[in-house]
């Protein structure tokens, strides 16, 4: 099962995207939570190219995938997980919880160091708020968040298996967190006890800086109700708040070339 899993990552990683990607959009067109303020083949185009571009650019410039990573790990005995010697099922769990502890911090780091915030703002700078949203990152940010997983699965080492399922998961949530699809207001509390909502998240690229100071989290909503992070609901109630950040709510500032260019504005 494990090395069934790492061997056909690739093929597992797209197969996932490709159906939470569709199931989603298809329940943001029969049940979408609120209505977009931009046409929505512009913004996709912008947002899925960019997403397809930060794919490629990882495969060439990162040396070592997280698969490679924890398997270098393990032959060296490097890390907490291959020191521990856990039954595999637990193993994966704990990294599971441990690797999204790490993401929520680094997610604040982001907002907080000026320079990261520049990098991770073009993911704010989104106008509207759907499941590709989920996917949009600047290039570098995602580089910078790439190299600090790798020294992550390094100082760590856990299974292999764990880091892809880790990262399958992540991009699967995110969508799901992001997407503009209206869940019934008691599914959305049942849901907010154990996985990060798209009404929870939605909270965090309000346009009021407060609010997107709150809801970190990208998977798993504990960290920020046990950090003092988390916020209930938006002052103006999810279909009346504004999304983006100030200043970029231009159509120049939302073509390809210029999110590229958003870091050095
Ligand atoms: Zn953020
Ligand atoms: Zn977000």
């Amino acid at each position: 099962m494990n090395s069934f899993i790492t061997d056909s990552e690739s093929t597992l990683r797209l197969v996932v995207f490709f159906s939470v990607f569709l199931l989603l959009a298809l329940l943001e067109l029969i049940i979408p939570r609120r209505q977009l303020t931009m046409p929505k083949a512009r913004r996709w185009t912008v947002n899925i190219g960019i997403s397809f571009f930060n794919t490629a650019l990882i495969r060439l410039v990162v040396p070592l995938a997280g698969v490679a990573a924890a398997e270098f790990a393990q032959q060296r005995n490097w890390g907490i997980f291959n020191l521990l010697d856990l039954p595999p099922l637990l193993s994966i769990l704990i990294f599971l919880l441990l690797f999204d502890l790490a993401i929520y911090f680094q997610h604040r780091l982001f907002h907080l160091v000026p320079l990261f915030w520049r990098l991770h703002r073009m993911h704010h700078t989104d106008m509207d708020y759907d499941v590709t949203t989920g996917n949009r990152f600047h290039p570098a940010s995602i580089l910078l968040s790439s190299l600090i997983k790798l020294g992550l699965v390094l100082v760590m080492g856990p299974l292999s298996v764990a880091i892809v399922l880790a990262e399958i998961l992540l991009n699967a949530t995110s969508m799901f967190n992001h997407s503009n699809i209206s869940l019934p207001v008691a599914a959305d509390r049942v849901l907010r006890k154990v996985i990060v909502t798209p009404d929870m998240h939605r909270i965090h690229h309000s346009v009021d800086e407060f609010e997107h100071n709150k809801n970190f989290g990208f998977n798993f909503p504990w960290w920020d109700r046990l950090f003092g992070t988390y916020l209930q609901q938006p002052r103006l109630g999810q279909e009346q708040m504004e999304i983006g950040i100030r200043g970029f709510q231009d159509r120049e500032s939302a073509g390809f070339l210029s999110l590229l260019m958003q870091p050095l504005k």
